[in-house]
């Protein structure tokens, strides 16, 4: 059984008609064939406010899936509190980073145990005794806490989809000591990396009496009051032979050499980001900038196509952050546009996923900065759809991405725009075969470990006796040295 804020399902209302269209997306496509294979049941907010109105639609996509959907109610104000609010104003900043961006409210906490309380009662009544529960995401970290109170047997793994900070800025949360107690409360908790787990158990260690932690390899044991809760690393990922495959389509073939004849004798450096600030985009833009005021010879020779697909819309603080992004990308192109060339092509609007897929093939540099992400997906999928084997990858050292991908990629710190604008140079630069050999190993290690392999794993580690028959330790990342700066290239004041 699978429970996540979200249902996947998209709801869309036209007028006063609903209608539900499954979603997509690598999470879905990987568990889709586990919970099909054993009657399973995913349970999730609806994304609407009035259930009621949508038994019958749940039901016709249920049988669509090919296993059970049952939404959690919610209304107007708990989505306010608990999403708005403790999700995306407390947990989202404060995880990465970013905790000066943090609203400590605390009707934000009370409303984020109470619909943790919601979801582990419809939970409880909705499953067996002998269902593995398998939970979502930063929303529902409390969920195991309430359920155990109604049933301590239930066996539960949580996945954490986004970082997990250090001991230092964990620290300010409010609530921490609650928090850190309710995910011992699962039997598996998982992260996306080695760096994430490595602060979780430093928190733990530092913050909870009389815990307990042994061994070192992908799953650790915490032991605290008796209970023997797991704790490892599983980088999520995509169906890497789907994009492959899709990428190599007649229809995404075509509109790729359309797009990219439209831009000739140019290279094409893709960014691709929902509109969030912690994805580093005026920052990218900055650099940019930088490197074209720095390398003259790039003008007129790149051009940056930025994506950002419209986010959280409604909060002011991303209204805000798209202005930030127009105004810069209206200065660049406003300074550097010459005669036939346009620096930065600014699309904001999500893309449809044959055009996605497009701009990825035709890309020869993917600039992917985040200032600091969970995973990023597109960065493996730009590397997956990359058939020609001719691309570059530009990855922030603060992606999970990193952990997998640092040794092909050019790692840069997003905050350092010369050193960002140093990396777009030597990208430009990258001669053929440099470019092969390496596109060709960040493709193998994502195929070797892609969405399906991170399902088995997981449940692997939530279900096997054994924890010694774990494949080998994951890679861990840890920036050392400033990259790839040519001695005295920084002191160069830019060409005016
Ligand atoms: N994506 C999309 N529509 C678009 C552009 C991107 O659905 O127009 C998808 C993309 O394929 C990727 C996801 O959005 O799977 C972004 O995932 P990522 O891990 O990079 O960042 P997140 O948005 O989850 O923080």
């Amino acid at each position: 059984m699978a429970v996540s804020n979200r249902l996947p399902i998209i709801l869309k209302r036209k007028k006063d008609k609903w209608s539900i269209e499954p979603g997509s997306g690598g999470l879905v496509t990987a568990l889709a064939p586990v919970l099909k294979n054993r009657g399973g049941l995913w349970i999730g907010w609806s994304g609407g406010t009035n259930d009621a109105d949508l038994a019958g639609l749940m039901d016709l996509a249920s049988r669509h899936a090919g296993y059970s959907l049952f939404p959690v109610p919610l209304t107007r104000e708990e989505v306010q509190d608990y999403y708005y609010g403790f999700a995306n104003e407390i947990i989202w900043p404060l995880f990465h980073d970013l905790q000066t961006r943090c609203n400590f409210i605390p009707g934000y906490w009370y409303q984020y145990l109470k619909i943790n309380q919601r979801f582990a009662e419809v939970t409880a009544m909705r499953s067996r005794e002998t269902d593995y529960i398998w939970v979502h995401d930063y929303h529902l970290m409390h969920l195991a806490h309430f359920l155990k109170e109604i049933d301590e047997h239930r066996q539960m793994g949580f996945f954490l989809h986004i970082p997990f900070p250090p001991l230092d800025i964990f620290m300010k949360l409010p609530w921490r000591t609650q928090i850190l107690k309710a995910l011992l409360k699962y039997d598996l908790v998982g992260f996306q990396t080695l760096r994430d787990r490595r602060h979780f158990l430093q928190c733990v260690q530092n913050l909870i009496e009389g815990v307990k932690v042994r061994g070192r390899g992908p799953v650790t044991t915490a032991n605290l009051g008796g209970r023997e809760i797991r704790v490892g690393a599983f980088p999520i990922s995509i169906d890497f032979n789907a994009f492959a495959r899709n990428a190599a389509s007649d229809e995404v073939s075509d509109t790729a050499w359309y797009l990219h004849e439209a831009l000739p004798d140019r290279q094409v450096i893709l960014g691709v980001d929902r509109l969030d600030y912690t994805k580093g985009i005026p920052e990218r833009l900055q650099a940019f900038k930088s490197a074209l005021e720095r390398f003259p010879e790039l003008r007129g020779k790149i051009t940056l196509v930025q994506v950002v697909v419209p986010s959280r819309e409604r909060v002011e603080e991303y209204q805000m952050l798209k202005s930030e992004i127009e105004r810069l990308v209206g200065e660049i192109n406003g300074r550097f546009t010459s005669s036939g060339w346009v620096p930065i092509h600014y699309l904001y609007r999500s893309l449809s996923p044959y055009e996605l897929l497009a701009y990825y093939r035709l890309a020869e540099i993917a600039l992917v900065t985040p200032l600091k992400d969970g995973m990023n997906l597109v960065a493996k999928e730009y590397c997956a759809c990359n058939l020609e084997e001719n691309g570059v990858l530009i990855l922030s050292e603060f992606a999970g991405a990193a952990a997998q991908l640092h040794r092909w990629a050019i790692m840069v710190n997003p905050y350092d725009i010369e050193g960002v604008s140093n990396a777009i140079h030597r990208a430009f630069h990258m001669n053929p075969g440099e470019r092969k050999a390496k596109m060709r190993r960040l493709r193998r290690a994502i195929k070797r470990r892609d969405i399906f392999w991170w399902v088995n794993t997981f449940l692997k580690a939530a279900l096997s006796r054994d924890l010694y028959s774990f494949p080998p330790i994951m890679e861990d990342y840890i920036p050392r040295t400033p990259l790839d700066v040519e001695s005295g290239e920084r002191d160069q004041p830019p060409e005016s």
